[in-house]
């Protein structure tokens, strides 16, 4: 029971493929008690049963462009428990669109509106969440490689994940003077409803299973696993920190000798 206790409040659960609802889970196994809110009406019935499977509460309309919303939810929180232990931050939308071809061409409207959700949304959860974090606390959230190296298709959001990762330094710098410790984990790919709308998602997981160096795409139950460390006083010295639950992939710099046999000979065959 290492979370035994603790108040965690869970963003970005939509549906039961969702990381964030494989955390919760896990979150709620080990002791902790849950809030989770949903995105938009049309979230509420996946959400709801997934919540009360767990006995999470403050499952309310949040979406995190509506500061009123976003008010009724600290508001309904403070109310009720007076404290919080732990965030996830599990939210990110782009315009599907331009999920596919050049980056070059994203436009200037999606480009403010996918950096307000997936990375403003942090900022702003955590000035409201670290006011009621007294005892200090934890705010985890989940970022991706296409961050750190330019990945085909991820464009803008490749971008946000870059100021979300830069974030989670600034904000860790600026709260670790009240026990609070901000991290996010950079998670593998993995078939959600938000990855789906990367173009060529598919083909993608097929060929990252075969690149990283434990041969196999990272799970819900390692993600989750993940989180427990970091919402759980184990990781009691570690902030400002990206992590990375990929099964390796973003310490290599060469895909594997197997694959570039078959690349090569597959170029061989075309000339
Ligand atoms: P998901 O679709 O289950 O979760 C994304 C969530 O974002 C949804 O619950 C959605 O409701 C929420 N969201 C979108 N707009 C919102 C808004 N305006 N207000 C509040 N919530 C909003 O997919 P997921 O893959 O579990 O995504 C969770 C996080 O993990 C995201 O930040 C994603 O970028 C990140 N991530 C995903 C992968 C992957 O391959 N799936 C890999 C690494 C990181």
């Amino acid at each position: 029971m290492l979370l035994s206790g603790k108040k965690i409040l869970i963003t970005g659960v939509a549906n039961d493929w969702s990381m964030a609802w494989a955390i919760a889970k896990r979150a709620h196994d080990a002791g902790a008690e849950i809030a989770m809110p949903y995105a938009m009406p049309n979230l509420e019935k996946r959400v709801r049963p997934l919540a009360e499977s767990i006995g999470a509460k403050f499952v309310q309309e949040c979406n995190v462009q509506n500061d009123a919303q976003m008010d009724a939810l600290f508001g309904a929180i403070e109310q009720e428990w007076g404290h919080l232990d732990g965030v996830l931050h599990a939210i990110a939308f782009s315009d599907k669109n331009e999920l596919t071809g050049r980056y070059a061409d994203t436009t200037r409207e999606n480009f403010k509106n996918t950096m307000d959700i997936s990375v403003y949304s942090l900022v702003d959860l955590t000035r409201r969440a670290s006011k009621l974090m007294d005892t200090g606390g934890s705010i985890v959230a989940l970022t991706y490689f296409g961050g750190e190296k330019s990945v085909p298709n991820y464009n803008v959001m490749g971008v946000a994940k870059s100021a979300l990762d830069s974030s989670v330094r600034y904000l860790a710098s600026d709260l670790g003077r009240d026990g609070i410790r901000v991290n996010a984990i950079s998670a593998g790919p993995i078939m959600t409803l938000a990855s789906s709308g990367v173009g060529g998602f598919k083909a993608m997981l097929r060929l990252n299973a075969e690149q990283t160096p434990l041969r196999r795409n990272m799970t819900l139950e390692d993600v989750s696993g993940a989180a427990l460390y970091l919402f759980s006083d184990l990781s009691s010295a570690v902030t400002g920190e990206v992590h990375h639950v990929d099964c390796g992939y973003s310490s290599t710099g060469m895909i594997p000798n197997e694959l570039k046999d078959i690349l090569l000979k597959g170029l061989d065959d075309n000339k």
